[in-house]
């Protein structure tokens, strides 16, 4: 019998808050936003690690980790082999292309040829490759909006929520890519005891959305 449930949530970003609401609403205490890696439940058998967020789809495919918290679009991105069991309704935004206001498009067949920044190579290849379009993409890790006005890039492939931050960098959305919310996921083939626990879990995160609607 499995004493606990490892569950790995995202150590300071933007879906660190809601992740630790949501355990707080089902009613597990843990110690959250002391520093700290690791933090044992007092009333749950759940330790909860807190890491990057592109890190937890790897630990959880590996099994360092049984369940974790991520935005889908970086599940889908990493490529790992993990199982989604739940959507979460918070952290929802988009991944789209953009380009500078200026630029007259027309279509997705504008992009062909063209050079695009993003994080998300994967993502943005196979929607080209749908789409039968070959661009060049280059991988940056940050700050990927301001890529055009430098010159690095005629258009963007990034996450956007309400829009201001490509609005402020001159640039307009053209393409939907992707949406995305926080998701739960869990490693492939969880023990039978670890899988009781995260039915437990559900259950409560279940009733928590129900009262919430
Ligand atoms: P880390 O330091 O853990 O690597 P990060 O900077 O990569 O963090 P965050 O900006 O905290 O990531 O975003 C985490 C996730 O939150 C994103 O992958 C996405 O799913 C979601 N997200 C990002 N931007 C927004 C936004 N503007 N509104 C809502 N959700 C967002
Ligand atoms: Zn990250």
């Amino acid at each position: 019998m499995a004493s606990s449930i490892r569950i790995a949530l995202q150590k300071s970003g933007r879906l660190s808050e809601d992740s630790y609401q949501l355990f707080k609403a089902c009613g597990i205490r843990f110690d959250y936003g002391t520093g700290k890696l690791k933090s044992v439940s007092s009333n749950f058998p759940a330790e909860f690690l807190f890491l990057r967020d592109d890190d937890i789809p790897g630990y959880v495919e590996d099994g360092v980790a049984d369940l974790g918290i991520v935005g889908e679009n970086v599940s889908v991105e990493t490529g790992r082999q993990v199982t989604t069991v739940h959507k979460l309704g918070f952290s929802k935004c988009r991944l789209s292309i953009a380009i500078p206001r200026g630029d007259v498009y027309n279509g997705i067949s504008d992009l062909q040829g063209k050079n695009i920044a993003t994080s998300y190579p994967n993502l943005l290849g196979k929607y080209l490759t749908g789409e039968g379009v070959q661009a060049h993409i280059h991988e940056i890790s940050g700050s990927v909006e301001i890529a055009p006005s430098i010159g690095l890039a005629e258009a963007v492939c990034d996450i956007v929520s309400s829009g201001s931050t490509l609005m402020s960098n001159g640039l307009k959305e053209v393409e939907t890519i992707f949406r995305s919310e926080a998701v739960m996921i869990a490693h492939a083939s969880l023990s039978s005891d670890k899988q009781a626990l995260l039915d437990q879990l559900l259950f409560r995160i279940n009733a928590v959305q129900a009262a919430k609607n």
